[in-house]
């Protein structure tokens, strides 16, 4: 199908800021040019995904979904690319010097003033993107497909074709004006639509998210091994995490911010009013003595709706026990003394390894060869 409405482009947009959405634009389906793709095959097999296996997805033909669109959409001619500022006007979570309690990344703060999932309130004003797009083509045979990070397309990719921003030294998508807290979601779609210029690398001579990362995860600027992020590690690995990267971790129990905290183009992002992303007490910075001992029963209810339930009930009381052996407080002996003997064997281990990092070196519980299972 091609364009025969040239004013779409113009009522894409206008949509798009009608939806809530702070940019968009239009990027080519495939891009012409697919050096950022490319990296991808090799990345997957060098292991950089860890158990992100969502990644590692294949078609019939047992290619990587997420190399190419031909892979999935062979249809798809352009692709619409919204983004949604997230930032809220508070600062960075690392600042918060309790240490009784926890970091968690600013993209999962939200829901004080109204319970959401990020992916249903960036999907809502996509669809409503897609209805007027649709009623103004009328078409029945126009195809139309939206995503928001669960679909088999690399959205930063396509952001950058359709001139959001750069793909930064710290992996992220950076808009000159809006900063690096953006959702984004996509509508991929079988009309010729005029695509923008991808804007230039603003990164410069700058290194400082290469030389804030707390775990090495940069094995070079514009290129992130996952296996040693605290985002990965503290939301999609399950089970033991490696001994070596704990002590960086920090008190981060979901995510991390730093590579983007210290990024100079974040320092006058601006700051949303949705109440969807206004943060909740709870979640901006938890308790680490309520997270280590949550019920199953609590988990459920306290994180419905949250992009925290993500890392699963274990998996946030692993974490919060990290973040107790770093933080310095030996308040918590006597809980981890506890929950060394938990019935779940990771939190029982990480419990041990944080008695001792505080300085208890009693009953030490040796962990599986302090190497990750994964
Ligand atoms: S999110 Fe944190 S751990 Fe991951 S690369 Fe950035 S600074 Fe490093
Ligand atoms: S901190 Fe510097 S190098 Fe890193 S993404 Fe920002 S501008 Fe680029």
């Amino acid at each position: 199908m091609t364009n025969c409405h040239p004013q779409l482009e113009t009522l894409v947009k206008q949509a798009a800021t009608e939806a809530g959405f702070d940019w968009a634009g239009i990027a080519p389906a495939p891009p012409a040019e697919l050096r950022e793709l490319a990296f991808f095959p090799g990345w997957i097999a060098a292991g950089r995904a860890g158990e992100m296996a969502y990644l590692e997805a294949r078609d019939a033909q047992g290619r990587l979904k997420r190399a190419s669109l031909d892979h999935v959409a062979p249809w798809a001619r352009s692709v619409i690319v919204c983004a949604l500022n997230y930032n809220t006007a508070q600062p960075y979570s690392t600042e918060c010097r309790d240490p009784r309690r926890g970091w968690v990344s600013r993209y999962a703060w939200g829901g004080a003033e109204k319970p959401a999932d990020y992916h249903d309130v960036v999907m809502e004003r996509l669809r409503r993107v897609e209805a007027r797009l649709r009623a103004a083509v009328g078409d029945p045979q126009l195809q139309t497909r939206c995503y928001v990070d669960t679909g088999p397309v690399v959205e930063r990719v396509f952001a950058k074709y359709a001139g959001l921003g750069w793909l930064a030294k710290n992996t992220c998508l950076i808009n000159q004006q809006l900063g690096s807290w953006l959702f984004l979601g996509v509508i991929l779609t079988s009309l010729e639509l005029a695509p923008g210029l991808p804007p230039p690398d603003r990164c410069g001579s700058c290194t400082r998210c290469l030389d804030a990362c707390p775990t090495q995860a940069f094995p070079a600027p514009y290129q992130l091994d996952a296996t040693r992020c605290i985002s990965y590690l503290t939301i999609e690995k399950r089970g033991t995490i490696a001994e070596e990267l704990r002590p960086g971790m920090g008190r981060h129990v979901f995510g991390c911010d730093i590579c983007q905290d210290v990024c100079p183009w974040n320092r006058h992002a601006p700051a949303t009013s949705l109440p969807e992303f206004q943060p909740r007490p709870e979640f901006f910075h938890p308790d680490l003595e309520w997270l280590a001992t949550l019920s199953e029963e609590e988990f459920r209810r306290a994180f419905r709706g949250s992009p925290l339930r993500r890392a699963k009930r274990s998996g946030l009381r692993r974490n919060a026990v990290i973040a107790m052996g770093n933080s310095g407080d030996a308040r918590f002996l006597p809980l981890l003394k506890k929950l060394a003997g938990d019935e779940d064997p990771v939190v029982a281990e990480h419990s041990a390894w944080a008695r001792e990092r505080l300085g208890d070196h009693s009953e030490r519980v040796p962990s599986r060869g302090g190497r990750s299972q994964g």
